[in-house]
């Protein structure tokens, strides 16, 4: 496994790279989620497939008063369990190699990102895109992972593959959670033991929501107040937003129908855990 800092280098590794590339951009801290995702990437690229981990703290899609610094940077741990999944390389850059200096074009999405995280992060996915958009470029690669637990970011890039007729796949995978179901993330570290033996309040009220809109409840303002109702339970939670959206537009819905997803985000002390559920009709037996 090669570990890669310059978009030179990595054009080298690209340019010799045999049969399908896949790409599965991170921020590092890798959990199980992570590792799921370049399991994935490893089954997608075949024996004579490339794949590539991007581990990247992308200044530009953190807020001035968000977690840039003290974002976790564990590359040794990284870099072993990148090598144990099968990766063929790892694009670790220097922060001057995807901003160089004058560094001044920027993309933005401007319908899918403006609610939800969008509404409470301005300039998020602005962020996100441009630094997504170069790693397609350094790394052209034929399939990208990503995460539907940051459902926002998988429709934001969706939207700005096809605008830009960007070429190549998306897949999106499953979230992967703790025994008790919650999510995992990089930020979990962060929490408190009283907040994370709160924290799975989250994926109770989005179960809640999901057993009643199956028992045939279709009124959005009712299924946001049963994951509220759950969350407010957690005594040290604070409710950023939960929405109820269109599962591709993510525009406000009323009456909600299969594929609709709840969104949320939710504050325990200063870490801010988000989740969401595509609502889905029960199985019949
Ligand atoms: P991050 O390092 O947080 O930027 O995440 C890198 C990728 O991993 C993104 O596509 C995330 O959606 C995905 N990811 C993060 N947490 C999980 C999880 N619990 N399950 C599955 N994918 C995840």
């Amino acid at each position: 496994m090669l570990i890669l800092k310059t978009v030179a280098a990595l054009r080298r590794f690209r340019a010799r790279a045999r049969g399908k590339v896949v790409l599965v951009p991170t921020m590092g801290a890798l959990h199980a989620g992570h590792a799921d995702l370049i399991a994935r990437a490893r089954k997608l690229a075949g024996k004579s497939g490339t794949v590539i981990v991007s581990i990247f703290v992308n200044p530009t899609q953190f807020g001035p008063k968000e977690d840039l610094s003290r974002y976790p940077r564990p590359f040794a741990a990284d870099a072993k369990l990148c090598k144990t999944l099968g990766t063929d390389a790892i694009l670790h850059p220097y922060p001057e190699e995807i901003y160089p200096t004058g560094f001044s074009t920027y993309v933005n999405e401007e319908q899918v990102s403006s609610g939800l995280c969008g509404a409470s992060r301005p300039g998020h996915f602005r962020g996100v895109c441009t630094v997504v958009l170069k790693l397609f470029t350094i790394c052209q690669p034929d399939v990208a992972v990503f995460g539907l637990k940051d459902y926002q970011q998988c429709r934001v890039i969706a939207r700005m593959v096809r605008d830009l007729n960007i070429p190549l796949k998306l897949v999106f995978a499953p979230t992967i959670r703790e025994r008790d179901g919650l999510a995992l993330s990089s930020r979990n570290v962060y929490l408190s033991t009283e907040e994370r033996a709160q924290a799975p309040a989250l994926r109770r009220g989005l179960l809640t929501a999901q057993a009643a809109f199956g028992t045939g409840e279709r009124s959005a303002a009712k299924l946001r107040r049963m994951v509220e109702k759950e969350i407010r339970k957690a005594s040290l939670s604070r409710v950023d937003y939960i929405e109820v959206v269109d599962g591709e537009s993510l525009t406000a819905t009323r009456t909600v129908k299969a594929g609709d997803t709840i969104a949320l985000a939710v504050y325990f002390g200063r870490t801010r855990l988000i989740d969401n559920i595509q609502l889905a009709e029960p199985r019949r037996r």
